[in-house]
């Protein structure tokens, strides 16, 4: 994980993701090796602001950031990889457990499997209509003949190559902009922390079954609200679903999630 390096108005220059990369802003404690929580400002934004859950306590008792608690933060400009790699290290999961060999993926495959059947169950979100992705946007667009149902914020999980047969995590494609990969730079930082290394693993000869686990997992890990899988041509795009929600007009109610 690069250290700051220079900024200017096209972005960062990170040593390790390369120049002119997007940032945010996060206290300088998430920099650190040890574990001390995660917070952020949830905001639409690809980096909302992000601090850890001492600074949060400071926050609190002073009814918001002032110019003490924000000196005492020490916040520091990050790179959009670095930052979800430090996410992936420093959030806390409810219900993954990273000590038992063979739990992680399963636990993590079974979240985003309930998710996608409350979606399904509740909105038939992949047995009706068809969708389009506006790459423009990183979005997902779900209609029914003409009529939009909902939007969706996607990143890329992964993909899987029907021709070579493999699957390739989102971080180690650089085909893609950072914008729609760096949110998956999380299963890196969940690596570091839990020392399970065969998450980095592209697989070679997998099955498209095996991909859509890794996908899982890794929406998991992303904080996803659901996973789907968009089929060009040869190549299956795997999104994590950030924030799906009802064309505007629908008289859909927001999903549950
Ligand atoms: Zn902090
Ligand atoms: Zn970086």
């Amino acid at each position: 994980m690069g250290d700051a390096g220079e900024r200017s108005d096209r972005g960062l220059d990170c040593a390790v993701h390369g120049v002119g990369v997007p940032y945010g802003f996060m206290c300088g404690h998430l920099f650190g090796p040890q574990q001390v929580g995660w917070l952020d400002a949830g905001s639409d934004e690809l980096c909302p602001d992000a601090w850890c859950e001492a600074c949060e306590e400071t926050r609190k008792a002073s009814g918001g950031w002032t110019d003490e608690n924000g000196a005492a933060a020490g916040v520091r400009v990050v790179c959009a990889c670095c930052y979800h790699r430090h996410r992936g290290r420093q959030r806390r999961f409810n219900h993954l457990d990273p000590s038992t060999p063979g739990t992680l993926m399963a636990g993590a495959c079974r979240e985003t499997q309930d998710l996608n059947d409350r979606l399904e169950a509740d909105h038939e979100l992949f047995s009706r209509g068809s969708w389009h992705f506006d790459l423009g946007r990183q979005q997902l667009d779900f209609t029914e003949g003409n009529a939009p149902r909902f939007h969706s914020r996607v990143a890329v999980v992964g993909s899987y190559s029907e021709a070579t047969k493999t699957w390739l995590w989102a971080w180690a494609n650089s085909n893609l902009s950072v914008e729609l990969s760096a949110r998956s730079h999380a299963v890196l930082g969940y690596a570091d922390r839990t020392g399970r290394n065969e998450l980095l693993l592209s697989k070679q000869a997998c099955t498209l079954d095996d991909a859509w686990h890794s996908a899982a997992g890794g929406a998991a890990l992303m904080g996803a609200r659901g996973l789907y899988r968009c089929p060009f041509e040869s190549l299956h795009l795997f999104f994590a679903l950030l924030d799906l929600r009802p064309a505007a007009g629908s008289d859909i109610a927001a999903p549950g999630v």
